[in-house]
């Protein structure tokens, strides 16, 4: 049978590991008689498994103790309007927040923010098609801003930060607020940085319905009187995420991938195994005329590859026979077209190989 490879944008691949032990323990958890799914989330049996999967977060990306871990649900697109409510009350109403608009994801948080308070688009690579992050000196951040919007790793585009930068001289100390949503977990980043980083689940950690929050504490308690219970910071974290139901199986597997991600070596491992694996792979669109990634060499996601054919014509042919090879969910995000490998975490060197093996051979077919 052919291996298969999952090069999904979201939800996405998981470790083999992760689902085969969940699998082992679907109808019966550590001896409780019970799926993790049938728990009272306020039992013993689940409280330990939420207590370890925020522990063993805090351990792999060394989170702050002045930083809450939250897990709640809404998604990224969720927090886009949950942020702003929990934020633009830092300053006298109407609030400012900036924006550095690197391609889609933040073109939907822009639009969505807009309807709790000002944006200021501090920077945009909308004249580059999005295929750069806007040179740091070049952002015109607001003196009071409530706070900084990023998207550092845009997951249409395939653009990602290669530094973190530091805005609170020109901002009066305003946080920096980054949805992390698809490169969490894939690389070392210093959280003290950031005021707030969010993402869904299911790009790099689980699966979809769970959303973590990493907030630094003295951000809590200042939501606009509008902002959901369920979705004011400071009530989640008063209750250790558990003001409402939290998605307790997405929180089991989030919980099972962190104890994989040890076992791999942490995040610094991993993002050793990820430098490795996006360097071939753009290595390899870069010495051939028949492919081709347009995204600026300082700016590339090693998350999310999107390529395109120099023959559009042959998307059709590409796609059905990457299929036939094992080779899935390889078609660009219809609002760019083209191709897309997303090659996270849990997708071993070895997809990367089949997937540059298949394309040199299709190559050599159609040229
Ligand atoms: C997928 C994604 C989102 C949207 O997440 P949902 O869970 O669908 O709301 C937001 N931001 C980024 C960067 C994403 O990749």
């Amino acid at each position: 049978m052919t291996t298969i490879y999952n090069f999904s944008a979201g939800p996405a691949v998981l470790p083999k590991e992760v689902l085969q032990q969940a699998a082992a323990e679907m109808l019966d958890w550590h001896g409780s008689g019970m799926s993790v799914m049938e728990m009272s989330h306020r039992g013993p049996e689940f409280m330990s498994i939420l207590a370890a999967a925020q522990s063993d977060l805090r351990e792999l990306l060394a989170v702050p103790d002045n930083y809450k871990i939250l897990f709640l649900q809404g998604g990224g697109l969720g927090e886009n309007a949950i942020v702003p409510m929990n934020l633009m009350g830092r300053k006298p109403q109407p609030a400012t927040a900036d924006f550095v608009h690197t391609g889609s994801w933040t073109g939907k948080s822009i639009k969505e923010a807009k309807k709790y308070g000002n944006v200021n688009i501090a920077a945009s690579g909308e004249a580059g098609r999005y295929t750069s992050v806007p040179a740091r000196d070049s952002w015109k951040l607001t003196p009071d801003a409530a706070y900084v919007h990023l998207c550092t790793n845009e997951t249409i585009d395939g653009v990602e930060y290669q530094f973190a930068p530091d805005v609170a001289a020109e901002t009066g100390g305003a946080p920096i607020v980054a949805d992390m949503s698809s490169h969490i977990l894939s690389r070392v980043i210093d959280v003290s940085k950031y005021g707030v980083i969010f993402g869904g689940a299911q790009k790099n950690i689980g699966p979809a319905g769970l959303t973590i929050v990493i907030v630094r504490e003295d951000l809590l308690g200042h939501a606009l009187p509008i902002c959901p219970s369920a979705f004011d910071w400071k009530v989640v974290a008063d209750n250790d995420s558990m003001y409402n139901t939290p998605p307790t199986y997405a929180i089991y597997i989030a919980g099972l991938v962190f104890q994989w991600l040890k076992q791999q070596g942490g995040v610094a491992a991993m993002e050793q195994k990820n430098i490795a694996k996006s360097s071939l792979l753009y290595e390899y669109l870069d010495s051939t005329d028949f492919y081709e990634n347009r995204v600026d060499k300082g700016s590339r996601s090693r998350m999310n590859v999107p390529f395109y054919l120099k023959d559009e014509s042959l998307n059709a042919a590409f796609l059905a026979e990457a299929k036939a090879n094992g080779l899935l969910q390889l078609k660009g995000h219809k609002s760019v077209g083209g191709m897309r490998a997303s090659i996270y975490n849990a997708m071993p060197m070895e997809g990367v190989q089949a997937l540059i093996s298949f394309m040199q051979a299709f190559a050599r077919k159609h040229s």
